[in-house]
């Protein structure tokens, strides 16, 4: 952890591990969702938009290695030669919802380009059969990759409510066989989604420890064009977090997580343009402050409660 910020922030990981900082361009290689296209149910998750929860560089049609390096060109435009290394994400939709042949060769765009120092790949835990896996494993052997699953809740009636289409149950055992096979793992929870308390929140945090997931993304719930939430929400049947309910269920959440945990994202990444609400997620900087100014006021940092609790005995 850096003196200088109370969490393990992952963007210094990947400084540190390849020597100067690395860019993440963000990849849709136009699969489709279990949760969409009725393999596994229809309609997809509730806050999900028509993007399929990505801030894609450039539409499906596409090509990958062009979306590579039209993403690539955008960091150089922005930061010059300083912008020599990147992580392939692929983020939109289900990344492993295809045959094996076209997994591998969408992968190996990534797998093969010189400036791809990293492989980012985004999933559903009820999407990574055993051979999808072996392939990962044989990927993470050739460049460094993590895999990313979306949990958002460690709730089942929660899960249900917005329409996940998978349990819990299927999130851990994903996980344990993923961390079986050595392949990293980030997962993804949501703060404030209907029907949640402020105790069932951290108790998805709790889960995430205890299963010692290597990385971990908290969003508060945010309103895009495009999603079932979005009626939901202009019906006024969604509540959401003020920035100062979140802001202090991240540092809650910080302080209950391992001190090593890499922290991914604390805010949200969806595109700008398709945001209803809250107007406050969008002002991404100044929530990472207050969550900053909120640790130091606390005099705490990341771990510190989970520490408590593991001498505790939990
Ligand atoms: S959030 Fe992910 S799992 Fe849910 S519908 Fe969208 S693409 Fe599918």
């Amino acid at each position: 952890m850096s003196e200088s910020l109370p969490y393990n922030q992952f963007s210094r990981h990947l400084r540190e591990r390849f020597g100067e900082k690395v860019f993440k361009v963000t990849l849709d290689a136009g699969f489709d969702c279990p949760n969409r296209d009725g393999t596994r149910a229809r309609g997809g998750c509730t806050f999900c938009d028509a993007s399929g929860s990505s801030a894609q560089v450039a539409p499906p049609t596409v090509p990958l290695l062009e979306q590579l390096q039209i993403g690539m060109a955008g960091w150089q435009r922005k930061f010059g030669e300083r912008a020599r290394k990147f992580v392939a994400y692929y983020q939109a939709f289900t990344n492993t919802h295809a045959p094996l042949s076209r997994l591998e060769e969408v992968y190996r765009i990534g797998l093969e380009h010189p400036d791809c120092v990293a492989l980012a790949v985004g999933t559903r835990p009820d999407c990574v059969a055993e051979p999808v896996l072996e392939l990962l494993q044989q990927m993470a052997h050739q460049k460094y990759l993590w895999v990313e699953y979306g949990l958002q809740s460690a709730h089942d009636a929660t899960l249900q409510r917005i329409n996940r289409a998978h349990s819990v149950a299927e999130f851990v055992d994903a996980v344990r066989r993923t961390r079986q096979r050595g392949i990293e793992v980030c997962a993804h929870l949501i703060h404030g989604l209907p029907g949640e308390t402020p105790k069932m929140m951290l108790q998805s945090v709790d889960l995430l420890a205890d299963l010692e997931v290597e990385g971990i993304k908290i969003h508060s719930l945010h309103i895009l064009k495009g999603s079932i939430m979005a009626g939901q929400y202009l019906r006024g049947e969604i509540e959401l977090m003020s920035e100062q309910q979140y802001v202090g269920s991240v540092c809650d959440s910080l302080e209950r997580l391992p001190p090593q945990t890499w922290i991914h994202r604390l805010t949200g990444d969806g595109l700008p343009h398709l945001l209803i609400a809250p107007e406050w997620s969008r002002h991404k900087r100044a929530v990472l402050t207050a969550i900053e100014q909120e640790m130091r006021r606390r005099g705490t940092r990341q771990g510190s409660q989970y520490l408590l609790r593991s001498v505790a005995g939990r």
